[in-house]
């Protein structure tokens, strides 16, 4: 998953493969992740060597499921270069040249003779050594981003197996790079489609599914149609507690094809301690609480427009026109995004940043700064962009229910 702050700004082997098809099998989704949050891989960021493989690997495994290439000339990849560095105007270049960079995105069809397309995606790129967008404040190292996102890769390609039986939609599966750098793949996929994008009715979007605790699960884009919320519901038979987010723009994928009018939704376990991290390793993830995600998923893919028989109504969503603040300080804090109460719940606190030294603790929750009431992560981010480098503000957090005022020095 894309920083928020970022966004608020701007094989080699498939070795002894086993699985028993269209069953669940989180044995391989482990094994999928195993492999490709490996140090062999080295944080797979955008253009080297180690996202190369993991893309070799990930097209291997769509022709071992059947996937029809979708990608440049026969093949599963699309290839695309990139002339700056700047997350904030992403500028695709048409050649290659010494500085420009060029990664790829892996494309595999499931064609079922269907009147229309679901797109199902997930990035597989992620922070490499931790050069940019990384929480990390330790040596540079390998970023193995299992969570980031390795689950949600590998979610997409459980579901390809999964799905082979269903008719009702045609998918297409794509494994986007450079989401980390500013959600480039996603973006350059939604100006040179490979597929007709009039018989698309939905895109739906795994970035970060590998940690569920206590059966919570976040399903952003809720609003980008009326109809999501009805879907949802009906498909949650394990009942597992959601939380909706109605905004098409959020920090991953999916807002690239909500911004192209594309009913999109994200489904996302929650932010943790290793988010950004060298930590977020495949030892921490919940097999059990992936295989629930997909579970759920393979059920709403499949009903999607009334089971395929009609295209979704897109909605654009509440929080368009919120203008996006620029920020010049940061309190240094990790964001609950599965909050849905009064506040910002504080899910880590970053050593040595102006929230740790100020005395905020993981849990606290923000409900007042400088003054202004805190409701939610967008007045957060409100406040916080009319703060300058060596201002002084309080803020006010509960903690154990209690209200507790704390003096910030950014
Ligand atoms: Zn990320």
């Amino acid at each position: 998953m894309l920083s928020l702050l970022i966004l608020f700004s701007f094989v080699s082997a498939c070795s002894s493969t086993k699985w028993s098809a269209k069953e669940p099998d989180k044995e391989q989704m482990v094994s999928d992740i195993t492999y490709l949050a490996s140090d062999k891989l080295k944080g797979r960021t955008f253009g080297s060597e180690g996202e190369k493989k993991a893309g070799e690997y990930i097209s291997a495994r769509f022709k071992l499921l059947g996937l029809k290439p979708m990608g440049d000339n026969g093949t599963y990849y699309q290839e695309f270069t990139v002339k700056n560095n700047n997350p904030h105007e992403v500028e695709f270049a048409d050649d290659k040249q010494p500085g420009y960079l060029t990664g790829r995105n892996v494309i595999g069809y499931l064609d079922q003779g269907a009147q229309y397309t679901v797109i199902v995606g997930a990035h597989y790129d992620h922070l490499g050594m931790g050069l940019f967008g990384s929480l990390y404040t330790g040596e540079p190292a390998i970023h193995n981003g299992a969570d980031d996102n390795a689950s949600g890769t590998s979610t997409i390609m459980e579901l390809a197996q999964r799905l082979v039986p269903y008719k009702e939609h045609n998918y297409l599966f794509i494994a986007f790079t450079g989401e980390e750098n500013g959600l480039w793949g996603s973006n350059y996929f939604t100006k040179h489609p490979t597929i007709d994008l009039s018989k698309v009715v939905a895109m739906v979007n795994f970035d970060m599914v590998g940690r569920m605790s206590e059966n919570k699960i976040a399903i952003n884009g809720t609003g980008t149609s009326p109809a999501w919320p009805d879907l949802i519901k009906a498909a949650n038979m394990d009942s597992l507690d959601i939380t909706m987010g109605e905004s098409g723009v959020g920090p991953s994928d999916h807002t690239s094809f909500y911004l192209i009018d594309i009913p999109s939704i994200h489904f996302f376990t929650g932010a943790h301690e290793d988010y950004h991290k060298p930590s977020d390793d495949v030892d921490k993830i919940n097999g059990d609480g992936m295989e629930k995600v997909a579970n759920m998923a393979a059920r709403i893919l499949r009903s999607i427009g009334n089971n395929g028989k009609d295209k979704l109504e897109f909605a654009k969503t509440k929080d368009d026109d919120q203008n996006t603040p620029k920020l010049d300080v940061t309190l240094g804090v990790v964001p609950d995004y599965l909050y849905d109460q009064n506040g910002l719940r504080l899910d880590g606190v970053r050593d040595g940043h102006p929230a740790a030294k100020a005395g905020l603790l993981k849990g606290d929750i923000i409900i007042k700064m400088g003054g202004e009431d805190i409701k939610d992560i967008y007045a957060y981010m409100k406040v916080l962009s009319t703060f300058h480098a060596g201002d002084k503000t309080n803020v006010v957090v509960l903690r154990n229910g209690k209200e507790m005022p704390f003096e910030i020095q950014f």
